[in-house]
């Protein structure tokens, strides 16, 4: 089974099981309708998990446990920014075998706590156990936001222009340096260390034309393609348009994983406006890359035209 398959399995034999109020499997994160704020604006709570194994996700050899601490917290706070929210929380459970609970064990969590520090989040309990072999690490994010500006994947319309909101393909350049050896170059260090995009995912999700979000944990071809499946949508998308990182290539942009930059829709009408805005808040671009369409499959284009690529994301399942 793949690990999408996987998923859809649970989701499907645990579809008749009680949701309690949550908005469960198939996003960013998991929504739970919290009341109302101190303006009176509805509320909702954000969940999420990730999981980081030796061997499968980092090298210990190739990684500083100080940068892994921070990298296992940023891919939670990306899927919180992803929905539009504010992290406030965190749980971290850690399996760690003998050579690594000593000074590897406090290196990471020095790290975890200087990104906790930047995004104001707290760490609010977890579980700690001895490893046979390698470490694992899972952390769980909390959020929160106003319930108008949660951003989903299931709301792309036709018609939308897609925007990638930086560029793409560092992480997947920086890991083929890792495998081979050179993990002292910039592509590497930035593979290493993914700065979640928490200020933009709440700056989007408080903008009404943005219609659909996600970030980019998978590449683009296998992520957008979530957007489709849940908006029952199809997309084109232009090749010469996609923004590829200094030292990557169109096709590592375009399937390797792990930039974790958002990925949204948003109304063609608003679009060049909000491109606007978005660069004066910011000082950096985002790039449309494409536009959602009434069909159903995602379509590489090139000068305008059709062009058939096998391009897919990327799974360490
Ligand atoms: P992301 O890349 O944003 O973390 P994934 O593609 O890994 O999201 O997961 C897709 C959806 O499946 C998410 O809603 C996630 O919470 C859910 N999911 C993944 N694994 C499991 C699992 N073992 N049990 C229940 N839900 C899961
Ligand atoms: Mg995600």
């Amino acid at each position: 089974m793949t690990e999408f398959g996987f998923i859809e399995h649970i989701r499907t034999s645990f579809a008749t099981l009680p949701d309690n109020g949550f908005e469960g499997i198939g996003d960013d994160c998991a929504v739970l309708p919290a009341g109302t704020d101190a303006e009176g604006r509805e509320e909702v709570l954000l969940f999420t998990a990730d999981l980081l194994t030796e061997g499968v996700h980092f090298l210990r050899r190739a990684t500083p446990a100080r940068e892994l601490g921070r990298k296992a917290l940023a891919v939670n706070l990306s899927d919180i920014a992803a929905m539009g929210g504010r992290p406030v929380a965190t749980l971290l459970s850690i399996a760690l075998p003998r050579d690594a609970a000593g000074t590897w064990a406090e290196e990471f969590m020095a790290g975890y706590r200087e990104l906790s520090e930047r995004y104001a989040t707290a760490l609010v309990g977890g579980d700690t156990t001895r490893s046979e072999s390698g470490i694992t690490i899972n952390v769980t994010a909390i959020g929160r936001a106003p319930a108008a500006h949660v951003k989903r994947r299931s709301t792309a319309r036709p018609g939308d222009v897609v925007f990638a909101a930086g560029e793409l393909g560092a992480s997947g350049a920086g890991l083929r340096d890792i495998l081979a050896g050179r993990l002292d170059t910039p592509l590497a260090a930035a593979h290493r260390n993914p700065e979640p995009q928490v200020a933009e995912g709440l700056w989007l999700g408080a903008r009404e034309e943005v219609h659909a979000m996600m970030d980019l944990s998978d590449g683009l071809a296998s992520d957008l393609g979530h957007i489709l499946e849940r908006s029952a949508a199809g997309a084109e998308i232009d090749l010469e348009r996609i923004p590829v990182a200094a030292g990557s290539d169109l096709r590592t942009a375009a399937c390797g994983g792990e930039d974790y930059r958002l990925l949204f829709t948003a109304a063609a009408d608003a679009a060049e406006e909000l491109a606007a805005a978005f660069r004066a808040r910011f000082g950096r671009p985002v790039y449309p890359i494409g536009r959602i369409t009434a069909g159903r499959e995602l379509v590489w284009m090139r000068d305008g035209r059709p062009e058939p690529l096998d391009w897919h994301g990327f799974t360490h399942y």
